[in-house]
C-alpha cells in the first residue's frame, strides 16, 4: 500500500474534511497498480530478475515478463496469481522469461479451475553472423508446454491449462505505430517494436481508466523512437537502468541498454507522471545519486529505485 493511500486511509477515521480530499482523488486508488515481483538481473546480487504484476481494480491480472526469482517474490507478496490471464514478454533472454514453467505450476497447485493464459511476446529470428537465435513466443510456449514441451504434463495437472500465443513485431520499423493487441472492459494493451542489439524486443502500453505504465523491456538507443511514440504522456514509465553514462560501461552494453542521460531525456520528452527505474544492475544500484543526476540533466518528474515486491500506482 502506498503512503498516499495508507494516510488516506487514516485521515478516513478522523477528520471529515480530510475524509473528503481523499474520499474524491482524481481517479479511484485501485484501478491500476504495479508490483515489482524482480528488480534486477541477471546476475544472482539479492534481487529477482524482471517481472512485473499489473493489478487491475486490486486484482492482479497481467504480469510482465517472468524473470527467475519473481516465483518467490510472488509468495512473499502474498498476491493470489490465480485471476492472472494475460502475460506481456519483453524479450526471451532468461532473465526475462525464465520462470515461466514455475509460476504456471505455482497456479495449478494454488488454483484448480481452468485457465487460458494470453501470452503476447516478440517474433523470433534465425541466427546470423552476428545474432543468436531467438525462437518466436509461440515457438517457446510450444517447447516448453506443448504436446511435446519439457513441461506438458502440466497443462492437465489440476485445472486444464491453455495458451493463446500471439508474436508480435519486434523489429524496429521506421514510423512504426503501437499496435492494439488488447481491449477489453476499459483495458487497452498496445505494443510496439523495441531495439536490444539482436534480441527480438517488444515495448508495451497498458492504459486502464485513464491511467497508464509503460514497460521499456531491455532498448538500447535505437528503441528511442518507438518508445518516445508508445509512451507520450503516460503516468509511469518503467525504465530498465542497466548502464551508467558512457564510457563507464563495456561499449556493447550501449548496443543493448539505454544510458540514464538518455532516460531523463527521453521521460521529459514523452511527459511521463513519474519514472520507476527497474532491472538496477550493481552499477547502477551502486551509483544512485550519478544515476539520478543524469537522468535529472533533463527529468524533473518523481525518480523511484525499483526494489522487489514495491507497489507503485501509476
Ligand atoms: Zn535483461
Amino acid at each position: 500500500m502506498s503512503a498516499s493511500r495508507s494516510i488516506c486511509t487514516r485521515a478516513k477515521g478522523l477528520l471529515a474534511a480530510l475524509l473528503i480530499l481523499c474520499a474524491v482523488p482524481a481517479f479511484a486508488a485501485d484501478d491500476l497498480s504495479v508490483v515489482v515481483l524482480g528488480s534486477g538481473g541477471p546476475g544472482a546480487v539479492g534481487r529477482a530478475s524482471s517481472s512485473f504484476l499489473v493489478l487491475l481494480d486490486g486484482t492482479p491480472r497481467i504480469l510482465v515478463d517472468a524473470g527467475p526469482g519473481s516465483f518467490a517474490r510472488l509468495g512473499e507478496t502474498g498476491l493470489p496469481f490465480g485471476a492472472v490471464d494475460t502475460i506481456l514478454l519483453t524479450h526471451l533472454h532468461a532473465d526475462h522469461a525464465g520462470e515461466l514453467p514455475g509460476l504456471v505450476k505455482a497456479r495449478a497447485v494454488a488454483v484448480r479451475s481452468d485457465i487460458t493464459f494470453r501470452v503476447f511476446g516478440p517474433r523470433g529470428h534465425a541466427a546470423g553472423s552476428d545474432a543468436a537465435y531467438f525462437p518466436s513466443t509461440s515457438r517457446l510456449i510450444d517447447l516448453l508446454f506443448g504436446k511435446q514441451g519439457a513441461f506438458s504434463y502440466l497443462t492437465d495437472f489440476s485445472g486444464h491449462i491453455d495458451f493463446s500465443v500471439k508474436d508480435l513485431a519486434a523489429t524496429p520499423v521506421k514510423g512504426a505505430k503501437p499496435e492494439s493487441i488488447l481491449s477489453e472492459n476499459g483495458l487497452e494493451i498496445h505494443a510496439i517494436p523495441g531495439h536490444h542489439r539482436d534480441a527480438p524486443a517488444v515495448i508495451y502500453r497498458i492504459d486502464y481508466r485513464g491511467h497508464s505504465v509503460t514497460f521499456t523491456g531491455d532498448i538500447d538507443s535505437n528503441g528511442w523512437p518507438d518508445l518516445e511514440t508508445i509512451a507520450k504522456g503516460t503516468n509511469l514509465l518503467v525504465f530498465n537502468t542497466v548502464v551508467l553514462d558512457p564510457p563507464a560501461a563495456p561499449p556493447i552494453l550501449y548496443t543493448l541498454h539505454t544510458a540514464p542521460t538518455d532516460i531523463g531525456r527521453i521521460a521529459k520528452d514523452t511527459g511521463a507522471g513519474k519514472v520507476l527505474l527497474a532491472h538496477l544492475s550493481p552499477a547502477t544500484d551502486g551509483n544512485r545519486a550519478d544515476v539520478e543526476a543524469s537522468i535529472r540533466k533533463s527529468y524533473a518528474g518523481p525518480i523511484t529505485f525499483a526494489e522487489d515486491k514495491a507497489r507503485i500506482d501509476p
